[in-house]
């Protein structure tokens, strides 16, 4: 999960790296009510998840709260790179007598954390490195070791660093990997890390992608989530732990096993292209258990996406058997019909593999509404393609 700015200098001033005091605003009138208890020259900043923000014209210095207001009114509500601006960040402005970079990362390549760092920050980093690479130092770093004071001493050196602000830098790179490490991060990134005309070393920007498989043991993040940003169906699908994804077509798909959804939606598209271009509505994978409560939650969050026609429920017993998730799905009528959800469009299932023959019949002998068994994945494809067209 990539966090915004202002998210990402709270978990800074949480351990320690310096940032200018700053709050994030909605509206321009708060806007005008945080630069008031600031105090003096602001910076609005347009909270998007994407760089360039400066040169989109979604950083701009303000000198007093109406003019703050005025600059948050200008950019709430901009597009950035494709991102509408509901946030912005009012913060104290700073004079700047140089620019810096320092990031610490995932290596993937390399199977190792890498830190980058460069006296020549506040340009955009991947055009420093293709033009002048020489400017950018890269110090591999040991998971285990970590950064003391002489690893990040190793750092600042590499990127030359004066020793006007070595010390800082070298205190600013170790509390940066304590971010990176306490918080679980993926990369932690500073640009520009600034010197100010009185010689302190402050974080002006601040970029952080948290490792979503350390959720689990950092409860705090959830609250990082922009539930605003989500699609709806996708968040309540995420509450019911449900591996699902918006698309933009009309016929709903349900699978077990992320491969077979996978090929899923290729087969539909296809089948589609004789039927006006329906396509798949979503991905959804119920996962390899497929029970009732699972086929359930499914078929409700895809029966309830307005845009579907048609469900195509497309199922290959392995370890669970066609008659477990014939069952299920049984079942699962059974209890949407008891929630008060009732089934108003039509759901082609193919079962096959494992006991296909006795799912098969467990579907034909419960006789559901709207439910039209077929057995190979190409024809209940286009079957599901056709009722959706139909529609
Ligand atoms: P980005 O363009 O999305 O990376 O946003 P940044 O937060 O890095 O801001 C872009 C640029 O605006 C920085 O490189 C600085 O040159 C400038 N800037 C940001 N904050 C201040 C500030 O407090 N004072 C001054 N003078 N310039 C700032
Ligand atoms: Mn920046």
């Amino acid at each position: 999960m990539d966090l915004m700015e202002y998210q990402a200098k709270d978990l800074f001033a949480k351990h320690g790296v310096p940032v200018l005091p700053g709050s994030v605003a909605e509206t321009s009138e708060q806007a005008h009510r945080i630069a008031e208890e600031i105090g003096g020259q602001v910076v609005v900043k347009a909270q998007v998840k994407t760089g360039g923000r400066g040169k989109a014209g979604g950083v701009k210095l303000a000198e007093n709260p109406a003019e703050a207001q005025e600059k948050a009114q200008a950019i709430l509500g901009m597009d950035i790179k494709g991102h509408t601006v509901h946030r912005v960040l009012v913060t104290q402005a700073s004079d700047i007598a140089q620019e810096y970079y320092v990031s610490f990362l995932l290596d993937r390549a390399n199977r190792t954390f890498l830190a980058m760092a460069s006296v020549e920050g506040g340009v955009e980093i991947e055009q420093l490195a293709v033009e002048r690479p020489e400017a950018l130092a890269k110090i591999p770093v040991d998971p285990i070791a970590g950064v003391d004071a002489v690893k990040a001493a190793e750092i600042a050196d590499a990127a030359g660093f004066g020793p006007d602000v070595r010390d800082q830098v070298v205190d600013v790179l170790q509390q940066l990997w304590t971010v990176f490490t306490a918080e679980d991060a993926t990369l932690v990134e500073v640009n520009p890390l600034v010197k100010t005309p009185d010689g302190k070393v402050v974080a002006l920007d601040g970029k952080v992608t948290l490792d979503e498989n350390a959720e689990y043991r950092q409860p705090e993040h959830a609250a990082f989530e922009d539930k605003s940003a989500a699609d709806p169906l996708e968040a309540r699908a995420k509450e019911k732990n449900l591996n699902y994804v918006k698309l933009e077509g009309e016929v709903g798909v349900i699978g077990n096993g992320a491969g077979l959804v996978m090929s899923t939606l290729d087969v539909v598209a296809y089948a589609g292209e004789e039927f006006g271009g329906a396509k798949p509505a979503n991905f959804l994978d119920i996962g390899g258990g497929a029970s009732a409560e699972v086929m359930a939650n499914g078929l409700e969050i895809i029966l309830s996406d307005p845009d579907v026609k048609s469900v195509f429920v497309n199922v290959f017993g392995g370890i669970t058997a066609c008659d477990a998730v014939a069952n299920g799905i049984v079942h699962a009528f059974e209890l949407l019909d008891s929630r008060g959800d009732e089934i108003t469009k039509p759901l082609v299932v193919r079962l096959d593999g494992n006991n296909a023959d006795k799912g098969r019949q467990i579907l034909d002998e419960a006789n559901l509404p709207l439910l039209e068994r077929v057995d190979t994945m190409d024809g209940a494809a286009r079957r599901a393609a056709e009722l959706a067209a139909a529609k």
